[in-house]
Parts: C-alpha cells; structure tokens; sequence
C-alpha cells in the first residue's frame, strides 16, 4: 500500500507492507515523486500510532473520575442535547471550539471539521494558529490580499538560502513542504550556493549551512530593518512585480541602521551590511523566517519584513525566491466556501480586546474567556468547549491556568484518539479512526510545496463498523447542533449532499476545477487512484500580479498596521532585557505531544533539558546533567541542565510538549518519560500586540541551581 504521511508538513510517501490486518514495514516510497523514498523516524511510527492500544477507539463518557464506553449515537446525542441547550440558555458566543495544528493535516477535519465549528456561530474559536504562524498568515492577507496566500522558498532552484528563526533539518520544513530537507539544502552548497542560518541555537540546520549567526532572541525586527535599511543605502535593484509602499518602507527603516541594531540583535553592522548585500546581489536568493520569527513579542513586523525583504530585493515571486504555488485544489476558494473567512481585527475578544484574525481570536484569551462572568447578552461567557485534535494543558501558554478554567466549563467534549492531558477534562471524547484508517489528500501543505504535487491516499485498512471517522463526528453534530434547521428550504438537500458525499467528493470537484483539471484526463480522484504515487505537477511558475487578491493588484509593501506597530518596537528596544531569556526547541522525533506515545519515538537520551551556555551554567554554578529549577512570574519547573555551547549565551531552550504528569491522562508510554511541561512557566500574557500572538520566544527567566 503507498499513502502519504500526514504527520507533519513534509507530505512524504510511505510504502507499508501488510500482512492481514498488521503492518510488517513501514518505509519511504522510492517511486514517489516529491520525496523520492525519503522518511523520517516519525513515518516509521505510523503504525505505532495506529495500534497503539491507548487509542481511543469508541466514545467515552466521564462521571467524577470514571470513564465508560457509550454508544455512538448516544454520545451524539447527549453532546448536542447539551451544546444546544447551553447555546439556548447563554448565547451563541458561550460555545468555544479549540482545534490543534493535525487539523492541517487531516482532510475530514479541514472540510467536514470547518462546516461544523464555523457554522456554529460563535467568536469563541481559538486554534493552534496563534500559537504559531499567525503572523506569516497577517503579512499575506495584508500583502497580497488573502490570509493563505503565503509564498514558499522555492528550495530546489535557489543560490542562497538566509534562515530566520526556523530548522527545518528538525522541523523537516514548515510553510515550506519538502521532503527530504538535508538533501535539498545540500544540493544547494553543492551546486555552489549558500545556506546562511541566524538562531539564539546553532541548531542540527546550522551545523549543516555555511554560515550561522547568533541573534537575541526577539529581536528579529529589528534584524529586518536593518537589512532594509542598508539594502537602501545600497540602491533597491529593480523589481518586475507591482510593488506600492516602497517609500514608506524606506522611512520605515530609515532609523535603523545596522550599527544601532547590532547591540540589540548580537550580529555585528558588518554582518548585516554583508547579509543585505547577499540577499540583494544574488540573481536567486530567498530569505525564509519561521517559528522564532512569528512566536514573540514582534512577531507581526518580522514576518511583514521578511516577506518585505524578498519583494524589495525582487526575490518575490522569481525561480529561487519566494514563490506562490499552484496547487491543484486551491486551498482559497474551498475556505471561502466552508465559511473560513480572511480579516482582521473585525472585532476584539470580550476581556481583554485582543484582535479576531481569520474569525479566530487568540489562544491567549482563551481561559480569560471562561473565567470571566458575563454582562448580559452582548458580553457571554463561554461556558461550553469543544476541542478537536489538540492538547492545549501542555501546547499553549499558561497550561495549569487552562486546565483550571477547563474544569469550571459545564460541558466539554473533545474529538480526540487520547486520553490526553486536556481530554482528560472532557465530559465526553468523540474519538475518530487512526490515520491509517482514513483516506488523505494534502489540501492544505500541498499549497505550501516547493513543487507542484497531488497525491490521494486511500485508506489503509477500513473502518470497522464500530469506529467513526472525523469527518463522520462532525457532520453527526453538525445535525444536531441545529444548523440545518437554520438554512431554511434547502436544509434537507444540503443535509443529504453532505450525508452522501464525504471529504473525497470536495477535494474530487476541487481538483476536477482547479488548475490542472478543466481538460480532458484532467486531474480528479479517479486519476489520482491510478497514480498511488502521486503526480508530480512541475516546478513553481510565476504567479504575479494575477494570483494577488488586493484590489489594486499590487504588492502592498508598507501596509498601515506595520508602520503604525514600530513605534512599539522603538520603545521597546531602548530597554534593555536584562538576565537570561527563553527559547523553544524542535526534535526530528517530536511534533505532536500524543507521539510521546511511541516507544520508538522517545526511546533514548532524556530530551526533555534545559539547554544553556557553559558560561551561564558556571555563572550559576550548573554542571552539565544536574537539576535546575527555572522559573519565570507564572511558574517554575524543575528539569536536566544540558551545557552547551551551541547556545548564545544569554539564552536557554527548552522544548515543549512534555510533562505527562498529570493525573487521569492514558499515555502509558509518554507518562514513563514524562519530562515537564514548558508552558507550566511560559507567561501567556506576553503576546505581539499586533496580532495577538503568543510571545512564547524572548520570555524572559531565571534558572539556578535545584
Ligand atoms: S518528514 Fe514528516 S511526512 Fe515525512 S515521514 Fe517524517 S513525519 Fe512523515
């Protein structure tokens, strides 16, 4: 059997050898077209994850401590009695929905799933996303007009590659689907080009490229300005796309000059003079910002600039530069349709007034939202949660406080395969068949790709009659929760198309419409069936100025919110943070807290340390393997020192999504190697106020000896 691998954005292509009803092998496809029989340790896990036996196989309901199993119907039933009658009693707003970042890569969910959670009305809809790439989403929706449109590295042509807060050797590449990262960044040293990384870590990335800088953390800004402002000084090379906001973007940066950055940012003016040459002379070069450039306190202006840059430099939308993809089902259109509209700020969250984007508020606002009476109709207090696919207690900032606020809740379900840390706290969990026992094609990553690809990936093993998949929870509630009786006459037949069709039938019109199937032996999901590889749809093309969704198609280079923001960062440069600071990290084997589950996954070393330079371990008396204690004002863990000098010093990395302590959770394998939970200490009121975003990188903490 070959299928994609939707455990991260790589997309690769599996080839699993069967024996019956057991997976004997799991191993790259040879004959896949993108990744070329490339997987990681992660896609050897599929299996494990599959029969895993803590996975949640039907619905269960809770009583005080106790879970039983209950039938399909009736957990149905009972969630949506329960959901109706809150939204009667309290308002539309007193529901709130949660959903992880698998929903990305799960196509029930990003179809079915959408149709539910927005189609219940509510502005209580949080996600992953402002945990996260949230800003690079803001800068496409103000630059080019549509929150998706978010250009990729076009890796496979460039000359010289600037990495900004991102390693995608861990990573396997994010906003950017490529399989295979180490040989795609080798190729371009080997045919002569450059690989440049700046990170407060010399991570597995920049041990690989031919140059890595040390920059503090947050300060990525600032970084940016001062690449501007010496690509100005240098004279801007000219640009085949339509660009306005050039001039302002000059003013912008015309106070931040490399030699006042430097002592913000730890990289020298020389550096910077050098870095902006680079990226501005040479005839293919990208400049690719991540994680670190989005999660903190200026995230909405880094991202903006980094795209900035490329445009400005004419790397936008050229072979080697940034590029908009092609994607055979256009990820733009089908949002629009399941009511995933782009916006920001059209509204503020009810305690706090932190900006919606995208129709979603910040996960920061979230436990304020539960906690915080309401006011009468117009100002509801959630009072209800569903959450779907995620594991927000040990993900999102202010873990024990949402765990808390989670606990008051007068119903939570959850559409979940664990019974995880935050499941735990659902008074039912819906959960839906593995993932290989569903069907998969990428609509989401493969917009992000580095080439053109389509690939359908059918089921692996079929749905026992007694198991229910994600698609099939959502369109069950989404009968109940009374939305067809609100879209009058024609309820029954929109009810009954999306009884019969499925999430295959979407992506089948999607393709049969898109770009690559209007001719005769177009592209449809019959064609992609005879394919099992996947196609391969050529290299990335020009797109501009016809793929921009502003009205003037034009790239919109300095947009208002952006120059209105650097006034905050003016101030907030001229203050010094003094101590050390905090950072993230990724691991190869890791990209979802549930894959703590597998043995094969978090076998070895203990991975769950605090990172930090040998000279700030001896400031605090600290040996490599002792035990520190770091804290910060929200909390205080107590974890492994791992000294080393791939940190700057002046900053300490811990990764996330461990700490499997917690009581009443089924991970028998993660609770083993429970680690702890960064976001017990991660301060969740420090956002980009901008938009919104966690600050999770740059929080500032003090780490001593145990
Ligand atoms: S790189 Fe990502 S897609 Fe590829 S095998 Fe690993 S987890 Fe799966």
């Amino acid at each position: 059997m070959y299928r994609s691998c939707p455990l991260c954005e790589a997309t690769c292509g599996v080839a699993i050898e069967l024996d019956g009803n057991k997976v004997v092998s799991v191993r790259g496809d040879d004959a896949d077209p993108f990744s070329k029989g490339y997987i990681c340790p992660k896609g050897t896990a599929l299996a494990d994850l599959h029969e895993d036996p803590d996975r949640l196989r039907r619905p269960m309901r809770r009583e005080g401590s106790t879970w039983t199993e209950m039938a399909w119907e009736e957990a149905f039933d009972l969630v949506g009695t329960k959901l109706n009658n809150i939204r009667r009693a309290y308002g539309r707003d007193s529901i709130a929905v949660y959903q992880g970042n698998p929903t990305a890569h799960n196509l029930g969910l990003l179809t079915y799933g959408q149709l539910l959670l927005r189609s219940l009305g509510t502005k209580n809809i949080y996600s992953a996303t402002s945990l996260d790439q949230l800003p690079h989403m803001l800068a496409a929706l103000q630059m080019f007009g549509n929150q998706l449109l978010m250009p990729v590295p076009d890796l496979d042509r460039t000359d010289l590659m600037i990495c900004l807060g991102a390693n995608p050797l861990a990573s396997n590449g994010s906003i950017m689907t490529a399989p295979d990262m180490r040989a795609r960044l080798k190729a371009i040293r080997d045919r002569g080009g450059q690989v440049i990384v700046l990170d407060p870590r010399r991570t597995e990335t920049a041990e690989k490229a031919d140059r890595h800088l040390f920059i503090r953390p947050g300060t990525d800004a600032v970084f940016l300005l001062a690449m501007a402002n010496a690509i100005f000084a240098d004279g801007v090379p000219p640009t085949r796309v339509p660009l306005t906001g050039v001039d302002e973007l000059r003013t912008a940066a015309s106070t931040w000059t490399p030699e006042r950055a430097a002592p913000i940012t730890g990289i020298a003016a020389a550096d910077i003079r050098e870095l902006a040459r680079k990226l501005a002379s040479t005839p293919r070069a990208v400049l690719y910002g991540r994680i670190g450039v989005c999660t903190q306190e200026f995230g909405g202006l880094a991202a903006w600039l980094c795209y900035a840059l490329n445009a400005l430099t004419g790397h936008l939308d050229e072979p080697g530069g940034l590029m908009f993809t092609t994607p055979a089902v256009d990820p733009v259109p089908l949002a629009a349709m399941l009511g995933f509209d782009g916006g920001f700020a059209r509204w503020k969250s009810r305690v706090s007034g932190k900006p919606e984007f995208g129709g979603e508020l910040p996960m920061t606002a979230l436990a304020e939202e539960i906690e915080t009476p309401g006011n009468g109709e117009e100002k509801i207090q959630i009072r209800a949660l569903i959450t779907s696919a995620g594991n927000p207690v040990l993900s999102a900032p202010g873990g024990p406080r949402l765990e808390k606020a989670f606990g008051t809740l007068d119903f939570m379900v959850s559409i979940d395969p664990y019974l995880n840390e935050t499941t735990r706290l659902a008074n039912v969990i819906l959960p839906p068949t593995s993932v290989l026992e569903r069907s998969h094609y990428d609509v989401a990553l493969n917009a992000f790709a580095v080439r053109n690809v389509a690939k359908y990936s059918p089921p692996t093993f079929e749905r026992s009659a007694d198991t229910r998949h994600d698609w099939e929870i959502c369109l069950a509630l989404w009968r109940r929760v009374g939305l067809p009786n609100r879209l009058g006459p024609g309820a029954k037949l929109i009810e009954k198309l999306a009884s019969s069709l499925g999430p295959e039938a979407v992506i089948d019109a999607g393709l049969r419409t898109g770009p690559y199937g209007m001719f005769r032996g177009g592209l449809s999901i019959a064609k992609l069936r005879k394919n099992p590889h996947g196609i391969d749809l050529g290299a990335l093309e020009p797109r501009l100025p016809a793929r921009l969704n502003t009205k003037d198609k034009r790239v919109h280079l300095a947009p208002a919110i952006y120059l209105a923001d650097l006034a905050r960062l003016d101030a907030r440069m001229g203050r010094a943070t003094q101590g050390l600071v905090l950072i993230g990290r990724r691991h190869l084997r890791s990209n979802n807290s549930w894959m703590h589950n597998s043995e094969r996954l978090v076998k070895g070393p203990d991975r769950c340390t605090v990172m930090m330079h040998p000279t700030d371990a001896a400031a605090r008396s600290l040996t490599d393997g002792a035990v520190a204690r770091v804290s910060t004002k929200t909390g205080a863990i107590e974890l492994s020192v791992e000294v080393t000098d791939t940190m700057m010093p002046g900053v300490v990395s811990v990764p996330h999504g461990w700490g499997h302590t917690r009581k009443g959770s089924r991970l028998r394998v993660a609770e083993s190697v429970p680690g702890v939970s960064v976001n017990d200490i991660v301060d969740p009121s420090l956002i980009d106020e901008l938009s919104g975003t966690s600050a999770l990188t740059g929080q500032p903490v003090e780490v001593r000896a145990k």
